[in-house]
């Protein structure tokens, strides 16, 4: 065993989360190393999560546009196809110029990316398992810190009567290659990766159902906003069988035989292949968590941290997927630089109250705050202001008039509470929602600022308009 340099800080996995945070503890001059198991950096999020999947979400859009839309518009062309080898490769390109950036960066400031599986050995003290550079040969490599920071991200929920193969059934790794499209793709999960991944494969023309055990999907979504995306999405030719229970699923012949648990008794299933997407655990799982004594909830497997992201051993941070929170690739980012910022004496802070989330369906829907539920639970006084995009110019001239914008203020203060949006580019649109909300503004000042014309923007003017005190004429 081989004791290395030590370090003010060593981070452990280089996802948004980790990465974000070695970047930021360079800047703040902490000597940094960040150790990472895989080849490739940027964590689950960049290799088998947000950008590959944007990337084919992207690709498929285009297509389904071509397909559906452009005749409206006056665009005609002749043969149209969807090559799913070169869309694959394209994906793979985005995913290797963006991995090469995040090495750029890091290499820039100063930041020793070191390969291998990351342990602790003590609260100063990580072990690093892996090849020595260049030999071939298996080391062990101790690095002494100053400050350690666990951002090891999650991994799929495996259900028992529903075991991953690898072709048949899948989780989302997978069905972000498949060579081919399948005829039928079954989903267990209507939450984000069910509700992305199978629009990918219905645009492609693959039949498919999704499976949700809960009566709607998306549950963290708005219950307005669920629901108008239900009957969106099954327009498209999506299918979804709500409060259903999948009991079991085995690979036969032709594909995957799903047996569901129904009102009437068991019902079986057949499709091409099955794609389990019904959450992803804390990676835990050898660490050396309970050597060193670090907390961990023994419900969710999530660390115990506190507001500054320090677990219960307090030379030790966590951040990201680890612990609870939305697992969400800026939520992340935004806790490695809270957590480096507060190492440094600094006031780092998340703001759990403004984390916007999108689900990339066609339209999409993003949110910020508090739903409807949430406020009516909570006993909040509020009105609700919303306007929907088929009274927007510039939507209209888009042939995309699907959707509204939903602002939820506080019946007295007019403080707003929440911004719901599904519409086109509602993921754009929120960015201004979450600042409103950051810098504490009211309803009001929303429908005071000018918004230029058209731009779809104007539904989040004209959604405050509806709620607004302020007496406006049209
Ligand atoms: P990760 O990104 O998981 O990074 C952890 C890193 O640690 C990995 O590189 C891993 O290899 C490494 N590691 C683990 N254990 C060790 C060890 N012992 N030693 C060394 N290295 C280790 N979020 C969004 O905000 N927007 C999206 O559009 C979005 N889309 C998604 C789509 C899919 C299909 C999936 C699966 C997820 C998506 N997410 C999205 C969620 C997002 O990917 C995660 O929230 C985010 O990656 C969490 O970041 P992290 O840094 O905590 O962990
Ligand atoms: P999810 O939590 O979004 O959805 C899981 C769904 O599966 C839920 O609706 C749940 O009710 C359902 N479910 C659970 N057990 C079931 C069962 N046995 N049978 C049928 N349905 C069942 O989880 P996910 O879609 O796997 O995604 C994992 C995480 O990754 C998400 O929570 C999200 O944080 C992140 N993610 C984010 C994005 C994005 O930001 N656009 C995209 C993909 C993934």
């Amino acid at each position: 065993m081989e004791l290395s340099d030590s370090y003010d800080l060593v981070v452990i996995g280089a996802g948004p989360g980790g990465y974000v945070a070695a970047v930021r503890a360079a800047q703040l001059g902490m000597k940094t190393a960040c150790v990472e198991k895989e080849g490739s950096l940027g964590g689950a999020c960049l290799n088998v999560g947000c950008i590959p999947s944007k990337a084919l979400l992207d690709s498929t859009e285009l297509y389904s546009l071509a397909r559906h839309q452009f005749k409206e518009h006056g665009v005609g062309f002749g043969d149209l196809r969807a090559d799913l080898s070169a869309m694959m490769q394209r994906k793979d390109r985005v995913v290797g110029e963006l991995g090469e950036h995040v090495r750029k960066l890091l290499e820039s400031h100063g930041v020793r990316v070191i390969r291998g599986m990351g342990r602790l050995r003590g609260p100063d003290t990580v072990e690093v398992r892996g090849e020595a550079e260049g030999s071939g040969r298996e080391s062990t490599v101790l690095l002494q810190a100053k400050t350690i920071l666990l951002a090891t991200g999650s991994a799929p929920i495996q259900v028992p009567g529903l075991p991953f193969d690898g072709d048949r059934i899948v989780g989302s790794t997978e069905a972000l290659a498949f060579g081919t499209v399948p005829a039928s793709l079954g989903i267990v999960g209507g939450g984000y990766i069910g509700l992305e991944l199978g629009s990918v494969w219905s645009r492609l023309g693959s039949r498919v159902t999704v499976l949700e055990m809960m009566p709607t999907i998306a549950g963290t979504l708005d219950g307005q906003m669920g629901r108008s995306l239900l009957r969106i999405l099954g327009r498209q030719g999506m299918e979804f069988r709500l409060s259903t229970k999948v009991g079991r699923a085995e690979v036969v012949e032709e594909g995957v035989r799903v047996t569901i648990e129904a009102a009437g008794g068991e019902e079986t299933h057949d499709f091409e292949r099955l794609l389990v997407a019904v959450g992803r655990r804390p990676l835990t799982r050898d660490l050396g968590l309970d050597e060193v004594g670090v907390r961990v909830d023994s419900r969710t497997g999530q660390v115990w941290t506190d507001a500054s992201c320090r677990t219960s051993v307090p030379t030790v941070y966590a951040i990201g997927d680890l612990v609870a929170g939305p697992m969400l690739a800026h939520k992340a980012s935004a806790e490695g630089v809270a957590a480096v910022e507060c190492m440094a004496g600094l006031p780092g802070e998340v703001n759990y109250d403004v984390i916007p989330a999108v689900v990339y369906t066609s339209p999409e829907v993003a949110s910020v705050g508090l739903t409807e539920e949430q406020a009516k639970e909570r006993g909040i006084p509020h009105r609700i202001g919303a306007f929907p995009f088929s009274g927007v110019g510039r939507a209209v001239c888009m042939g995309e008039t699907d959707g509204f914008v939903k602002i939820i203020a506080h019946e007295h203060s007019d403080r707003i509470l929440g911004v719901h949006i599904l519409g086109p580019r509602a993921s754009e649109l929120i960015g201004e929602c979450a600042l409103a909300m950051e810098l504490d503004a009211r309803a009001s000042d929303l429908a005071r600022t000018i918004h230029a014309h058209p731009t779809l923007s104007e539904s989040i003017l004209e959604a405050a308009r509806a709620l607004s005190r302020v007496p406006f004429k049209k």
